[in-house]
């Protein structure tokens, strides 16, 4: 059984967070250490621990994270300019919290590679 952290507390109305977006499968609330104008995370409300954990089942929430990131693009209104979704997985891949999540990461020119 993996190890809830702090995001299952986000999508349980546990601790304070800046939801932008929640329904059966999904949760979407601003990243607290922003790395650009609109920096928003999206997660299963399922605990998934990473990437290497998702399972055949998984497959329509997956979509769902991807649809909730263009609906979410295009409210904040940076569907046009663009922007990036990425998802880190383990340690070589930079992932700090074990919940999977996408970064939606826009509102500025990024980098050609990662969110520098
Ligand atoms: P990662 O390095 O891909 O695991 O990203 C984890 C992200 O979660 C980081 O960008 C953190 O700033 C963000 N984060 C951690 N705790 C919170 C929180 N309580 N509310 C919003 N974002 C958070």
């Amino acid at each position: 059984m993996a190890e809830e952290t702090i995001f299952s507390k986000i999508i349980n109305k546990e601790i304070p967070a800046d939801v932008v977006y929640q329904d059966d499968l999904v949760t979407a609330f601003r990243d607290i250490n922003p790395r650009a104008p609109i920096h928003v995370l999206i997660i299963p409300n399922k605990l998934i621990p990473t990437a290497n954990d998702i399972e055949v089942e998984d497959e329509l929430t997956m979509g769902r994270m991807f649809t909730v990131a263009k609906k979410i693009a295009k409210d904040e209104g940076i569907a046009d300019d663009g922007y990036r979704l990425i998802m880190n997985c383990n340690s070589h891949g930079g992932q700090e919290v074990y919940h999977i999540h996408m970064h939606l990461v826009g509102g500025r020119p990024l980098g050609p590679l990662l969110m520098s």
